[in-house]
């Protein structure tokens, strides 16, 4: 099993029902992008993701609370906010 740490992300846009953003790819600090399938086939075999952040946040597999799309990738919101997928740069 790897252990991944994700310093950018890809997002795309998900018009339905409410306008909101999947993360499509992810930049790991190896410099390697993985597409999201990719991390979620990955997460799936036992490989723990977590944000490039302080404190890492663990990246996990969750339908989207919006549309909920399965194969949405999220981190838990916690008391340090900075720290969530959707708060990397982007790129
Ligand atoms: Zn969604």
């Amino acid at each position: 099993m790897a252990t991944q740490f994700i310093t950018k992300v890809r997002v795309e846009g998900a018009p339905v029902p409410s306008r909101h953003e999947h993360i499509a790819a992810v930049m790991l600090r190896t410099g390697i992008i993985e597409a999201r399938s990719t991390v979620i086939s990955r997460i799936r075999l036992g490989d723990q993701y977590y944000t490039a952040a302080s404190p890492p946040a663990l990246v996990y597999v969750h339908a989207c609370p919006f549309c909920g799309a399965r194969d949405y990738i999220t981190t838990h919101p916690d008391q340090t906010a900075t720290n969530n997928l959707l708060r990397l740069p982007r790129f």
